[in-house]
């Protein structure tokens, strides 16, 4: 029961904040994001901010969480890509309000943490993969919606290429002045993109896949 009552004021906070889709709210209400953090910051799981996870990453913070989710369009009837499960936090909400989710991670242990954690959920809409987002996904073919939870220069170009006609990125861009989180369009094959928010995400790796 605590848990359920941290977790509808992690809600309420979430609408304060200006998050209005029913859906995302939703989506807060059913995951429990306690089993997503480790056991030193269990106490903290419905604050509203990011924590460490392991390899070095961090779990993102809710209402960063939330805004992409509510920025991507949730939509039951499309599928949708993420770079960088991490905790497989954000790939939990997104299984709430989209058809199919299909993430890629880089460092295995985390992938399989959280494999382990969707199927302890019964979320079987999920593809997880080991892989580098700048690749794009495996032989995948284009999607509408891709989100990006890690930073980077620029769009990836083979991610670029995967992103339907019409289709919307949300990914956190670094520039001279800082980093962004992005709205990337595709328009008549080109992007349009739009900046929202000032934020600090860890930076997207450019190696091949490792399993430290
Ligand atoms: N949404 C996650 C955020 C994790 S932080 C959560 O809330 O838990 C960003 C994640 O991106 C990390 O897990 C990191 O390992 C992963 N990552 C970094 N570079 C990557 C790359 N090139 N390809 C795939 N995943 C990557």
């Amino acid at each position: 029961m605590t848990d359920a009552l941290t977790r509808m004021e992690l809600v309420l906070h979430l609408r304060r904040r200006g998050i209005t889709d029913v859906r995302v709210l939703n989506a807060f209400e059913r995951v429990p994001r306690e089993m997503f953090v480790s056991a030193d910051f269990a106490d903290n799981a419905y604050g509203d901010t990011a924590l460490p996870i392991a390899c070095g990453q961090t779990i993102s913070q809710p209402f960063i969480v939330a805004y992409m989710t509510e920025k991507l369009g949730p939509d039951s009837s499309r599928a949708v890509l993420e770079i960088g499960t991490g905790s497989g936090y954000q790939t939990a909400i997104l299984a709430h309000v989209f058809r199919e989710v299909f993430t890629l991670e880089y460092h295995e242990p985390l992938l399989r943490a959280a494999e382990a954690r969707f199927k302890a959920l019964g979320l079987t809409n999920i593809t997880a993969l080991l892989g580098d987002g700048w690749q794009g996904w495996p032989d995948g073919g284009e999607c509408e919606r891709i989100i990006v939870t890690a930073a980077a220069p620029e769009v990836p170009a083979p991610l670029f290429a995967q992103l339907a006609e019409g289709g919307r990125m949300i990914i956190p861009l670094e520039s001279e002045d800082g980093q962004f989180l992005t709205e990337v369009f595709k328009e008549g094959g080109k992007a349009r993109h739009t900046r929202l928010l000032p934020v600090q995400f860890v930076p997207l790796l450019r190696a091949s896949p490792s399993s430290t």
